[in-house]
């Protein structure tokens, strides 16, 4: 049987619904004292990132915005036993709301996106999981070599984005 969910709130934007943890955002504050990266609980980062590229919108518990991955295997060790849903957030341009959740966000965005690493001799590239992917190919034409998914958004979306929902695009036959 399908699950429904009551609305708390309807917005110009739709459904909002609010975090299901009993977790208040003061309680981010033992988080913040165990990682180097931000962590948003005051309402202004929250709604910012209650929203993306479609129609949908979600209030999140707080974000996390790591500096390298231990802050995001430190945060998810933080959110395991509290029962914190964790939903990882790149360029937000997914149209589904598949960027959005109730718990913790993961902006991968902001400080893991550069040191694109190009190993020349085995053809292979190395980046953190919010690179984006324009930025990848401007350092792979260096090299004469293009990352062909190449959707539409690639200008704004990170390559962890770009997995996590496979994307893809017309120009990847070139
Ligand atoms: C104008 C426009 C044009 C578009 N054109 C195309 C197109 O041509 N082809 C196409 O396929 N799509 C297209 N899209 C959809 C969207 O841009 C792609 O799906 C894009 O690759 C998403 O990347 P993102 O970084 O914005 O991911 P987000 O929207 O931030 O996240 C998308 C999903 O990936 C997950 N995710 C993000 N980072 C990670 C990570 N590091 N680890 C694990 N999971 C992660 C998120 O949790 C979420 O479920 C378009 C969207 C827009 C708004």
């Amino acid at each position: 049987m399908a699950q429904v969910f009551e609305p708390r709130q309807l917005t110009r934007r739709g459904l909002v619904l609010t975090p299901m943890t009993p977790l208040g955002t003061t309680g981010l504050d033992d988080l913040r004292s165990q990682i180097s990266g931000d962590v948003l609980g005051d309402d202004l980062g929250r709604v910012i990132y209650s929203s993306a590229a479609g129609i949908y919108q979600v209030l999140p518990l707080g974000v996390v915005r790591p500096r390298h991955s231990e802050d995001i295997a430190q945060t998810l060790r933080w959110c395991e036993p509290e029962g914190v849903p964790v939903t990882v957030r790149g360029g937000g341009t997914s149209p589904t709301g598949a960027c959005l959740g109730t718990g913790l966000i993961i902006d991968t965005s902001t400080y893991m996106g550069a040191e694109t690493e190009f190993d020349v001799g085995e053809d292979t590239v190395t980046v953190p999981p919010g690179a984006n992917y324009a930025k990848i190919n401007q350092v792979l034409a260096q090299f004469n070599r293009y990352l062909p998914p190449d959707p539409s958004a690639g200008d704004y979306c990170t390559i962890g984005g770009l997995i996590g929902t496979n994307s893809s695009g017309i120009p990847s036959a070139k």
